[in-house]
């Protein structure tokens, strides 16, 4: 990758690791640095596509194959002992998903130093982040349900369901990515976050699908909340102040006595959305269920009459291609933050409100990609 990524000349490397045993330092031979992973320096980086909260991303090209995949570098800032848990869990669940609406990880390789650990994912051309500020795209939430109700099947929530982790293969098949906050359900969950639902369930995903809707549906985010309360109060005045008798658990949720809420009696999503059908209607009110166990299950969104009417879901082979705007935009904002800040907030998560810091224009070759192969393993040391 760069010259600190190329592979050790010596025999050994000093690792700052220490032995129980021994109490000194231990050396690694050269034929155990890397484990069963491939080193990274087998792959040729060609830009950076994204920075997220939790790793940077590169467009690059596999050596060996010379395939273009995304090569996105675990973030160990605050590690001393190893590889994050959120890494792990990260690399575990995609492994574990073989679905052609999530992102597919084909290898995880490694750098020169422990800490260095790549995901080597299937290259998509666009976030859906930086597609809807530039145009119209035509619809494709049915794979997002669809994509989601695979998740929700395995019992896997995801929890930053927004249109910067929705991707898009420049075949028109879009791809569920970002598993950084992703848990499985069923494993003991120790709160979260203080103060906040004691458990999340698929409903904080299918919430965000509903913000996604009426993302797609407006061309700007649905509740562009800066802060909890802004967040709170948009999402009242969109849809009525919540209270026990639509949501049994509201009132013992245990961060309302920290808030006062405001009166507003009316669902507003009639007016906000005009000209949105009946059935269209129908779908984003089940989604916006405040009970999450009224809320419509992906299942049960991908049986919407909704999807029946005309404009028909697009199949992803007639999706039109779209040029790689990804690469020429400047920075996006808060825009892109929007629909995780509502389902953070809802899910009782801190919200992030950075901007997502993009990569300025380098011209990119177009590459056409199909579904790419699915590994069975990931090998990992
Ligand atoms: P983070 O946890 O840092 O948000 P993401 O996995 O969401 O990490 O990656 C950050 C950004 O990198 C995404 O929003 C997207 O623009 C880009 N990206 C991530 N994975 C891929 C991929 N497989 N192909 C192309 N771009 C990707
Ligand atoms: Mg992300």
């Amino acid at each position: 990758m760069n010259e600190r990524e190329e592979k050790p000349s010596s025999s050994t490397k000093k690792t700052g690791l220490v032995s129980f045993l021994t109490g000194k330092p231990i050396e690694i031979p050269e034929e155990h640095l890397f484990g069963k992973c491939r080193f990274v320096g087998e792959f040729e980086k060609l830009n950076r596509v994204g920075e997220g909260t939790y790793g940077v991303v590169y467009r690059a090209r596999d050596t060996k194959t010379n395939e273009v995949v995304a090569l996105k570098k675990m973030r160990m800032e605050k590690e001393k002992d190893g590889m994050p848990i959120s890494g792990l869990r990260e690399i575990m669940l995609l492994q574990s998903c073989n679905h052609p609406n999530i992102v597919c990880l084909k290898e995880v390789v490694v750098g020169r130093s422990l800490e260095s650990i790549f995901l080597v994912m299937e290259y998509c051309e666009q976030d859906l982040a930086s597609l809807l500020d530039n145009m119209q795209i035509p619809f494709m939430e049915t794979q997002v349900f669809k994509g989601l109700a695979y998740l929700h099947l395995k019992e896997i929530v995801h929890r930053d369901v927004k249109v910067s982790n929705l991707l898009l293969t420049n075949m028109g098949t879009i791809k569920i990515a970002d598993f950084g906050l992703a848990r499985e359900l069923g494993y003991p969950m120790s709160p979260m976050t203080p103060q906040v639902a004691k458990t999340q369930t698929t409903g904080v995903d299918m919430w965000a699908a509903g913000c996604i809707l009426g993302e797609l549906l407006l061309h700007k985010p649905l509740l562009p909340g800066k802060s909890e309360i802004e967040q709170i109060n948009l999402i009242i005045n969109l849809l009525g102040t919540p209270n026990d008798t639509i949501w049994p658990e509201f009132s013992q949720l245990p961060a309302i006595e920290n808030f006062t809420l405001k009166s507003q009696p009316y669902n507003n999503l009639k007016t906000k959305f005009p000209v949105l059908s009946p059935s269209g209607q129908r779908l984003l009110n089940f989604l916006f269920m405040y009970d999450p166990k009224r809320r419509a299950t992906a299942e049960e969104c991908l049986k919407s009459l909704y999807f029946k009417e005309n404009p028909l879901p697009c199949d992803p082979r007639m999706m039109p291609t779209f040029p790689q705007h990804r690469n020429l935009k400047q920075p996006l904002g808060m825009q892109q933050s929007a629909t995780s800040a509502i389902t953070q907030v809802l899910a009782g998560q801190p919200v992030n409100l950075y901007p997502q810091e993009r990569q300025p224009p380098e011209p990119v070759p177009s590459t056409k990609l199909g579904i790419s192969e699915l590994l069975n393993s990931i090998q990992r040391r």
